[in-house]
């Protein structure tokens, strides 16, 4: 038998049990890991309360790094004993033992330990893409990044500023706007009654090419009007709620704008695509451009605590959870 937390009901925090399961198979293609560390991210979030569909019961989770013990017949890419990690659906990360498809997993440097690799797989990833893929940033450019203090947060700052980018955070506490400074935005904004007003003041009126919006609803129109002419509006989180319908003359009418709703899944989708992602990120992490805050564990067993904590606002940086 092997230990997850399941849901039979989607819900709250409470809705989430410690069991016993049987320890599946790999069956063809696939491999059996054992986790040594799980990553918590927002989406967790999104497939308990059933904002993300799934069957159910379910064992939520999307990200975590351990030991390949066992792999199913064709398997080659990896063998018993290697360290992995990966960030993929199917779900299924909180679990002492999971299976997977081997062609999800990449094999985790020795200088980047399980906990970091739990943390960063996910969060990381979706960084890179973000910066260097959906809009690519530009030296000397000034960018716009919400909820700049969380998991996907510091490392966009971080990575931008590597890049030559000068992020302009926006975060709720003084707290968090000091740790967004610390890991590299340029300047941070705690709330704001007027994003576009301060964006403006900030830019000297020439507003950003584009914001990296993860909060969603509550950001959302705001963040439009921060935007240069032909600036690109990136939406790709809900932590505030989903973003409703929208008008697409609304693009036009303030400044013939791009919009894109992306997801970490397409742009991983070829195994060629998930390499080069995971190389890249592995890169400015060993090199040490990247530094993976890992400011909260809880045990696996916890992860109801941990939930309430990211959900509360109360998280900073990225959460792992221990088997
Ligand atoms: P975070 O660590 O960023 O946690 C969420 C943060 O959002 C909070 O700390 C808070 O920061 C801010 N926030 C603003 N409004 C709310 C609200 N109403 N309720 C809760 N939080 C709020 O989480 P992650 O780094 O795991 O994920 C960030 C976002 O990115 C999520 O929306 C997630 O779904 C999305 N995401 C999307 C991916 C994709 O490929 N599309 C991949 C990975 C993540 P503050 O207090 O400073 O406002």
């Amino acid at each position: 038998m092997t230990k997850a937390i399941r849901i039979h009901a989607h819900g709250g925090p409470e809705v989430m049990h410690w069991e016993d399961v049987p320890t599946p198979e790999p069956g063809p293609g696939e491999a059996l890991v054992r986790h040594a560390a799980v990553g918590l991210n927002y989406i967790d979030v999104y497939f308990r309360t059933g904002l993300y569909k799934s069957p159910l019961p379910a064992t939520i989770g999307m990200e975590a790094a351990g030991t390949v013990i066992a792999v199913g017949p064709g398997v080659t890419a990896v063998t018993p004993g290697d360290r992995v990690a990966y960030a993929s659906a199917p779900i299924g990360a909180y679990s002492t033992e999971r299976t997977i498809a081997a062609d999800r997993l990449v094999r985790l440097p020795d200088g980047i330990s399980f906990a970091t690799g739990a943390a960063m797989m996910l969060q990381g990833m979706t960084a890179q893409y973000l910066l260097r893929r959906t809009y690519r940033v530009k030296a000397g450019e000034t960018i716009l990044v919400h909820a700049a203090a969380g998991g996907v947060g510091l490392i966009l700052c971080q990575w931008a500023k590597h890049l030559g980018v000068n992020v302009i955070g926006v975060v709720s506490t003084p707290d968090k706007a000091e740790l967004a400074r610390a890991n590299g935005a340029t300047h941070v904004l705690v709330g704001y009654s007027d994003l576009p007003a301060e964006i403006k003041r900030l830019t000297g009126g020439a507003m950003v090419p584009v914001v990296y919006d993860s909060v969603g609803k509550d950001t959302f129109m705001a963040s439009i009007d921060c935007l240069a002419p032909l600036g690109m509006m990136v939406s790709y989180g809900n932590s505030s709620g989903p973003v409703g319908p929208i008008d697409i003359g609304l693009l036009a009418a303030k400044g013939s704008l791009f919009l894109t709703r992306p997801s970490l899944a397409t742009y991983t989708a070829m195994r060629a695509d998930l390499a080069a992602t995971t190389a890249d990120l592995f890169q400015v992490v060993l090199n040490g451009a990247v530094s993976i805050r890992v400011n909260q564990t809880f045990p696996l067993s916890a992860a109801a605590d941990a939930h309430r904590a990211l959900e509360a606002r109360r998280t900073t940086g990225s959460t792992v959870l221990l088997p």
